[in-house]
């Protein structure tokens, strides 16, 4: 397995980046996951709209082209081989001289990408779904920007483990959920409507949670982009999370209380069924 370190591919498991990388001191940098399905990577246009985005937000200078970018990925790809996973990207403002304030001096932004393989999601996650815990969001106010400033997100995701859940759901000073630590949270009503906070700088706006909106409304279910706070999540006939490695994810268990009837819900199935078949029809760019 190679990686892909500031210009050169190396072997995955030698490649590593200078102790005084801004990354490394501050997480002064960012970062993308971008499914790879069929050998295709999906939604890499957004993916990259958002990453420039992120990059934007702080001042930090893209280190190539979007299409020298798109090239490295797919040499990546082909040098190991993959046709299911991911392609992770993370673009540091670079290496100066510890000091917490931008560099005075340019400095060259530094880039890496891996590869990851990826087993197809597990029969008895799909067939029982997923518990959620819940807890205060602790997170920053810029949670649009896709920092590898992750801490709350490590914190979050730990204790969702050692609950034995999937997945963190963060509560906001309002008592509305947020989203979880790596994945949008949604919910659907009694009356069919498929409900996910609206985006802004509250939240990370999914990559999958934008095409699932598209689908959504292709498809024309109801759909609202609103708070919802715990009590409405708790109380709601069905819940799933999107991201780019879950994709649509039933909830089926929100801390001690099960969602609905327990199972996966029937909605939230049809819209996994609708995203993958989504990711199937995309072909090369
Ligand atoms: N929210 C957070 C905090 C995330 O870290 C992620 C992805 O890692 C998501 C949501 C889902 O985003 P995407 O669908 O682009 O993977």
């Amino acid at each position: 397995r190679q990686a892909y370190v500031n210009g050169r591919y190396t072997p995955h498991n030698d490649a590593a980046v200078h102790i005084e990388d801004r990354g490394y001191q501050f997480a002064d940098g960012v970062y993308e996951v971008v499914p790879v399905y069929n050998g295709i990577l999906v939604d890499e246009e957004p993916h990259l709209d958002r990453l420039e985005r992120s990059l934007r937000e702080l001042q930090i200078e893209m280190p190539m082209s979007r299409a020298a970018m798109k090239l490295v990925s797919r040499e990546l790809m082909r040098r190991n081989n993959l046709s299911r996973g991911f392609v992770y990207m993370q673009i540091t403002r670079g290496v100066a001289p510890r000091d917490h304030k931008f560099p005075t001096k340019p400095t060259a932004p530094a880039l890496v990408m891996t590869t990851r393989q990826m087993k197809p999601h597990s029969a008895e996650a799909l067939e029982k779904g997923v518990k959620v815990i819940t807890l205060r969001d602790i997170r920053w106010e810029r949670c649009d920007i896709k920092s590898v400033s992750l801490l709350p997100n490590v914190l979050g995701k730990q204790a969702a483990a050692e609950a034995g859940a999937y997945e963190a759901w963060q509560i906001d000073d309002e008592d509305n959920i947020t989203e979880g630590t790596s994945a949008n949270a949604w919910i659907v009503t009694d009356s069919d409507t498929v409900v996910t906070r609206h985006a802004n700088n509250g939240i990370l706006n999914g990559i999958t949670r934008m095409a699932l909106l598209d689908l959504i409304e292709k498809e024309g279910f109801t759909l609202e982009e609103r708070p919802f706070s715990v009590e409405e999540a708790r109380a709601a006939r069905e819940a799933f999370v999107t991201s780019s490695s879950s994709f649509v994810m039933p909830v089926t268990q929100i801390d001690d209380k099960p969602v609905g009837n327990g199972h996966p819900g029937l909605l939230t199935m049809k819209l996994r069924e609708t995203y993958i078949a989504y990711m199937n029809s995309l072909k090369e760019a």
